[in-house]
């Protein structure tokens, strides 16, 4: 099944498929993040930076702020949503439960 992921509007959207899916400006809650010194950063998205497929989940760099302290930077790998094997529907996650941004450390390894 082939996803097609872009981000539009100069990083104000996500699309997935064709279709305008995540917003930014929303607040997420991340945890074990290297963003900033907040155990739990309250991080508000400005803007999608990079984004990918680690199949089948939709994933995101995003450029924006914490608000308790207020450092701003880009997040690591941040799963926005979920592609469904059976039907290629793209589902978002919950932005203000908890996430856990995560390097893409097996692309740095060696063959
Ligand atoms: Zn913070």
């Amino acid at each position: 099944m082939v996803v097609s992921v872009h981000q539009l509007d100069d990083g104000a959207w996500l699309s997935v498929n064709d279709s305008r899916e995540v917003p930014v400006s929303q607040l997420w809650l991340l945890a074990r993040h290297g963003f900033c010194g907040c155990e739990l950063a309250d991080f508000l998205a400005e803007g999608f930076v990079e984004v990918g497929v680690d199949w089948p989940d939709i994933e995101a760099r995003i450029a924006g702020q914490c608000v308790k302290c207020g450092a701003s930077s880009v997040t690591d790998w941040l799963t926005v949503g979920r592609v469904n094997r059976e039907n290629g529907d793209f589902r978002s996650v919950v932005p203000s439960s908890v996430h856990v941004p995560e390097r893409r450390t097996r692309l740095a390894t060696p063959e």
